[in-house]
């Protein structure tokens, strides 16, 4: 492919006015770029360093042809951008990942299939329609599983774990979408995420893999470089890197897996910058956002390498029931580095930010990124 090559000084513009899109925006003004970003509402995280924000629906075919024509490359942040509008913006501006790569990731079952086919490991799963479809899959499947929405879910909405097969009506109608995909449950012993970057020439540099501790369904802290057997993490790197290939990625591929024994099963993907991908904004030579803006605008990658062990541990806005969080009490880790989006509400749940620290191994880094955010609401 020949490269297009978008030079610092021309417009990106970015799909999605989320705390990725705010972080590559920051990545791409420091190099000399402009930015645009298109959300809906006003005043976003992307949209407060964006040098323009476009509020606009998603679906709002005229306000996307106009973005298109006002940038030079598009990129996005957020995966439930309309098929339609890409489509529309792909007609007269390069788009990356292509439309296509999204098509396939932000449907659980289509992303499924495509690992499928190519013969990537994953966990058994059926596709769901129905409640009697639901309990003749978990049937076949046993309890425990788990149900998740075909589409629109992230960060553990739309998910339901199921403990007894006699449960399969209330997970149905918890689920509340008319297309499932109901998956074994994965007796992981850790789960790990790698993030690729691929160039326009086919280049891929790739981060991690990390290893990644939930809460409640949501990333809560990340650490690397990963503890793990050198042939777990070797099976790791280049399940991504071929998976990256085989979907033509251009920009950034997430790939979640679960560690089971010493095996690795793929999650799930995401071809966008990735919330187990933060902590390289200040621990590795060049950071995910930085890497995406290279690849998406045909230049070549950075040198990916981490320059110290380091620890992310995200910020939901539970931390703000007792109040404003103490900054100057995190702030008192010399080692620790924070991060805010600029959200105004601090719901429950919400990503409001994370704090990097860095260290002489992930262990201890781990260690001080824990005791900084208890010190938020000691
Ligand atoms: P997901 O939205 O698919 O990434 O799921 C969010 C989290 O739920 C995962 O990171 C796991 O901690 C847990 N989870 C999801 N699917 C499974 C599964 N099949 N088996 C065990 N745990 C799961």
């Amino acid at each position: 492919m020949h490269p297009t090559i978008i030079l610092p000084g021309r417009t990106v513009g970015i799909l999605g006015g989320g705390q990725l899109g705010r972080m590559f925006a920051i990545a791409a003004r420091r190099m000399g770029y402009r930015v645009h970003s298109l959300d809906p509402t006003t005043d976003g995280p992307a949209g407060q360093v964006a040098d323009v924000e476009v509020i606009a629906a998603y679906d709002d075919l005229d306000a996307a042809r106009r973005f298109a024509a006002g940038v030079d490359v598009v990129t996005f942040e957020f995966e439930n951008i309309p098929a339609e509008t890409l489509r529309v913006i792909a007609e007269s501006r390069p788009v990356h990942p292509a439309p296509e790569v999204l098509h396939i990731c932000r449907h659980r079952l289509r992303e499924k299939a495509f690992l499928k086919t190519h013969g990537f490991p994953l966990s058994p799963y059926r596709a769901v329609d129905s409640p009697e479809c639901m309990a003749d899959a978990l049937l076949e499947l046993g309890a425990p599983a788990v149900l998740k929405t075909a589409d629109f879910g992230y960060d553990g909405k739309g998910q339901v774990r199921i403990d007894r097969a006699a449960e399969h009506d209330d997970a149905w109608e918890q689920m509340g979408r008319p297309l499932g995909v109901l998956e074994a449950f994965v007796p992981f012993t850790q789960e790990i995420s790698v993030i690729c970057a691929r160039s326009q020439q086919g280049d891929v540099a790739s981060f991690g893999p990390m290893v990644n501790v939930h809460a409640r369904h949501i990333l809560d802290v990340t650490t690397a470089p990963a503890e793990i057997p050198p042939r777990v993490e070797r099976d790791a790197l280049e399940l991504a890197r071929a998976i990256t290939e085989a979907l033509d990625v251009v920009g950034l591929l997430a790939v979640e897996m679960f560690v089971v024994g010493d095996r690795v099963l793929v999650n799930e993907l995401a071809p966008r910058p990735h919330n187990s991908g933060h902590y390289s904004i200040d621990a590795c030579l060049t950071s995910q956002f930085e890497q995406q803006l290279r690849a998406v605008c045909g230049l070549p990658l950075g040198d990916a390498r981490l320059l110290r062990p380091a620890a992310m541990a995200n910020l939901l806005g539970d931390l703000w029931n007792a109040g404003e969080p103490k900054w100057p009490a995190a702030l008192s880790f010399p080692d620790v580095k924070l991060h805010l989006y600029g959200k105004h509400e601090p719901r429950a749940g919400r990503k409001m930010g994370h704090l990097t620290a860095l260290a002489d191994t992930a262990a201890a880094a781990r260690e001080r990124v824990l005791a900084a955010r208890a010190a938020l609401t000691d």
